[in-house]
């Protein structure tokens, strides 16, 4: 999956659900795919209340 927006913005990693934490970082799944590498993958998207609602802020570097 593709990250998008956030710290991670642009990091490809493994997983799979609705939801996948990068580091401090909590991302959603959306509707959208990416081709990396000839390959189809799934864009998840940094949510908007990550950083407030997780308590993760300064100490996490989340925006
Ligand atoms: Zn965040």
């Amino acid at each position: 999956m593709l990250l998008r927006g956030g710290p991670g913005d642009g990091q490809v990693v493994a997983g799979a659900g609705e939801t996948v934490v990068w580091r401090a970082c909590l991302y959603e799944r959306t509707g959208d795919v990416d081709v990396r590498r000839g390959e189809q993958v799934r864009v998840y998207e940094h949510r908007a209340d990550c950083c407030e609602r997780y308590g993760r802020g300064a100490e996490d570097r989340c925006e």
